[in-house]
Formats: structure tokens, C-alpha cells, sequence
């Protein structure tokens, strides 16, 4: 009998058999993997005439494909900020899929209504002001996407003219100011038709990456017109913070859309230790903050938070005019970017429901902790130098030869007990390691110091 889907539909059964079987010690095998996989693919056969059934695509794939993906799901992933999925929120993604809803509207499915109680559930989180409204969409570079997208409009706005309707035509040139903006951010200039060359780097403090104030003023004054502060809360080489109370003060006196790009930073909010980090975040006029990273959902998940909803609609409305299936509240495809969208809240309900406030606390206190402890580590140590304190869950350091980055580097991923990413910091060679995984235990803090100091011997 010929493989089809509906063969694979009556063995369903069989195949969560067969898959349960070939991933259940997925948790247990996961610490021996090598954490970084650079291997070339061994299989390449490409499409067929005939299909194989799901059974011996499993097979396949656990044959070819599963040794080969790399250990990044694990505890010593430190590369750029990952996160992990946690067993809650990995089975609410499978139950994504199985569900397959498409979370655009409130006409015939509960899902919208679940992603809105998902979303109150992370305000709570975060402790964002009741004014704010949000919604899920694919990664922070999209979140900021979203909150510029406002901001643009708002621009506009200033100047009696409707952007979303007539293009930036009609306007003078927009900037974006930041002291230690993303990549993202001049990604997402490029997107919004305002141009790369409208970011504009502000200085930033004395051995910091957090931005000046008295140089942001100068600048607004200067500019003297309507424009867009992006502030970082969390940056990615020294996990700084920009003094978020402060900026939003400067809103009483210059007219600017205040956009805090929070992409793993906003989980400060988790500890009472860490919340002054995030003092003023209120201010915002739009918020990034992701889910796969220290949310520890999978893939293709974080929140864009506004205070300002009416703009949000004029921007990304899909309709000649605003109706919605949810009542006063706009269907999500008004809203973002996608039409038809995954039921990205699901996961992240699931984790919420599963660990609680407690769940986050302890992640983010457990992470910072190992952040310090290899700080401190590398403060000891004759091979490394510490380039900034460690405020949170981010180690940004380099070697006393800082010209052997690269080599120690690739010495390091190969040896696959730890995956570093390098970075350059205040014009040197540095490396980042972020730690953002639930899975992380004091165990592995060893295992990663031992193979620093191993390969750093052997320069
Ligand atoms: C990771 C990150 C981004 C981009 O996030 P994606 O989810 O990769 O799109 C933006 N800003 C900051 C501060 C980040 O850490």
C-alpha cells in the first residue's frame, strides 16, 4: 500500500508510540551532546515520487538528522542569548501544531482570547502598567519592528500627516537615537523605509554601554523635531542598562516616541534583585521583550507591548475599515505584521501555568548567579580579563592576549563542552557568555570554567 496521509492518519497512534520512543531520553542524553554542531549533513537525498510515510521519516531523521543538530537546547550554550524550551512550554508547542489554529481573529476559535489572557498573565510578569496592550509575534527584531512602526506613525502624527495612508514622503527625515541599539534596530530602520543612516549612535558613559544623558539631551534639543529614542534595557556584550527613568523624564520636554527594546533584559522584572534594573520602564511607549530567549519557549516567539493601540491599528490594519470579530478588540491581523499567525501564545501559557512567578525568579536569580560566579572566576584567573561588571545573567570578557581571541574561540566550540560567541567590545577582540537556560546547574558552571582554563593553558 502506497504511503499517504491518511495511512499515517489511522496509525497516529502508532507513530506517538514511535515517537515517544526515540525522543523520551531526550533530557537525559542532552548534557553528552556536543554543544555546538558545525558537522556537514550526511544525507541529501532529495525529493522522491513517492513519499515514505511519517514511521520512516522518523526513522530517517533520528538516523541522519538527530545526532547531528547540535546540544543548543542545553545547559552550556552560552552563545548569544539562546534561552532554552522548558517541558511545559515544549509541549504546548506540539500542542501548537496538533491544534493548528490560526490565531488572527476571534471568529471561530478561543485562541485569540487565550494569546490576550496570555499576554495580561506576562504584563503581570513584567509589572507593566495596566495601559499597555500586546501581542505575540516571530523574535524581538520583529517586536521592534512593531514598536518603530508606531513610532513612525506617531512622527507623523506631530506633523498632521497619516504616514500609514500617504508614505514618508511628506515629512522631514526621521531619526532613531540610541546609545547601544541591536543590530536589529538598523535592520528594522532599512525595513520601515526610514533608512540604516537614520540611526543615530549617541555616546555613551565611561566604560559603559549605557547612553549618555546629558549627550541624549543635547542631541533632542539639537534636533529639535519629533524622532524615536530607542533605549536598551539589556545589552548584548555587557547586559548594560540604559537609566530608563531618567529618559522618560526627558519626554516632558522634548517631543520623542520612547521605544525599550527589553529583549532579554525585561526579565530582570522576575527578582526583586534585579528589578531597579527596570525602573522607568512604565515610561514606554512600545516594548520589546522575547520569548525564546530567557522565556525559554522554542523558536519563533516574543511580545511587543504598546501604550498607544490606535496607531498600532492604523499602521498594520488589514482591512478597508476596522472590523473587528472580537468586539471592541482588534483582531490580532490588525495589529502585526502576519494575517494568518501561528498560536504563538500557546507555549508560553504553558510555561506561566507550569512554573509560575516562582519558576522566573528562580531561573533568572539561578542564571545572574552563574553569571557572578564566573565573573569572579575570570577576575582570578591569570589567562582573562573581566571588560564590565556582570549586572545580570552576561559575562563579557577577554584574554590577556586579546589578539588569540578567535583561535581560543574555535579551540573551545570544538571541544563542544561549551559554545562562547565572540564579540567586539569598546574596539577589542571580547567574548560573551549569556546564560539563559533553565537546564544550567552549578555542575555545568565547572564543567565550562575547566574547559576555559584547559584551552586558555594551551595557547
Ligand atoms: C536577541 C535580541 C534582539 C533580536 O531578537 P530576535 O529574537 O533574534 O529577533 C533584539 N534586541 C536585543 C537586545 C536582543 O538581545
Amino acid at each position: 500500500m502506497a504511503h499517504s496521509m491518511d495511512t499515517d492518519k489511522q496509525q497516529f497512534a502508532a507513530l506517538m508510540q514511535q515517537f515517544i520512543g526515540l525522543e523520551q531520553d531526550y533530557f537525559e542524553t542532552i548534557n553528552e551532546k556536543p554543544v555546538a554542531n558545525t558537522a556537514q549533513l550526511s544525507a541529501n537525498e532529495g525529493l522522491t515520487e513517492l513519499g515514505t510515510g511519517a514511521s520512516e521519516a522518523l526513522e530517517y531523521f533520528s538516523e541522519f538528522f538527530a545526532e547531528e543538530l547540535s546540544g543548543s537546547n542545553g545547559p552550556r550554550y552560552l552563545g548569544f542569548v539562546t534561552g532554552g524550551a522548558t517541558p511545559a512550554a515544549i509541549i504546548g508547542d506540539w500542542l501548537t501544531s496538533l491544534y493548528d489554529q490560526n490565531a488572527a481573529n476571534f471568529s471561530y476559535s478561543l485562541a485569540g482570547q487565550i494569546e490576550l489572557l496570555t499576554i495580561e498573565m506576562l504584563k503581570d510578569l513584567f509589572s507593566l502598567k495596566q495601559a499597555y496592550t500586546g501581542s505575540f509575534v516571530s523574535g524581538a527584531t520583529m517586536a521592534n519592528f512593531v514598536g518603530l512602526a508606531q513610532g513612525r506613525q506617531w512622527i507623523g502624527q506631530q506633523y498632521g500627516q497619516d504616514l500609514a495612508e500617504n508614505g514618508l514622503f511628506s515629512i522631514p527625515e526621521i531619526k532613531i537615537a540610541s546609545g547601544t541599539p541591536h543590530s536589529s534596530i538598523s535592520k528594522v530602520a532599512a525595513m520601515l523605509g526610514i533608512g540604516r543612516n537614520a540611526l543615530q549612535q549617541i555616546p555613551v558613559k565611561d566604560d559603559r554601554e549605557a547612553v549618555d544623558l546629558a549627550a541624549l539631551e543635547t542631541f533632542l534639543k539639537q534636533l529639535d523635531r519629533p524622532c524615536i529614542v530607542v533605549a536598551n534595557a539589556g545589552t548584548v556584550n555587557t547586559v548594560d542598562f540604559d537609566d530608563l527613568e531618567a529618559i522618560g523624564q526627558l519626554k516632558k520636554n522634548y517631543p520623542f516616541w520612547l521605544h525599550v527594546d527589553a529583549a532579554f533584559g525585561g526579565f530582570a522584572a522576575c527578582s526583586p534583585k534585579f528589578e531597579r534594573l527596570l525602573t522607568g520602564l512604565n515610561h514606554a511607549d512600545s516594548i520589546t521583550i522575547d520569548a525564546h530567549k530567557w522565556l525559554n519557549v522554542p523558536y519563533d516567539s516574543a511580545m511587543q507591548f504598546t501604550q498607544h493601540q490606535e496607531l498600532q491599528l492604523e499602521v498594520f490594519n488589514n482591512h478597508a475599515s476596522y472590523l473587528n470579530t472580537g468586539g471592541a478588540q482588534p483582531d490580532f491581523s490588525n495589529l502585526t505584521p502576519e494575517n494568518s499567525r501561528r498560536f504563538r501564545a500557546l507555549p508560553a501559557w504553558f510555561t506561566l501555568k507550569a512554573y509560575g512567578k516562582a519558576g522566573y525568579r528562580q531561573l533568572v536569580e539561578q542564571n545572574s548567579a552563574f553569571a557572578l560566579e564566573l565573573g569572579k572566576r575570570i577576575t582570578d584567573s591569570p589567562f582573562f580579563e573581566l571588560l564590565s561588571p556582570v549586572r545580570l545573567n552576561g559575562v563579557c570578557f577577554t584574554l590577556k592576549d586579546p589578539a588569540k581571541t578567535t583561535e581560543f574561540l574555535k579551540k573551545i566550540n570544538q571541544a563542544g563542552q561549551v559554545f562562547l560567541t565572540p564579540t567586539t567590545y569598546k574596539n577589542q577582540p571580547a567574548i560573551r557568555a549569556s546564560f539563559s537556560n533553565w537546564q544550567t546547574k552549578p555542575a555545568d558552571v565547572a564543567i565550562i570554567w575547566h574547559s576555559l582554563e584547559a584551552e586558555a593553558q594551551q595557547l
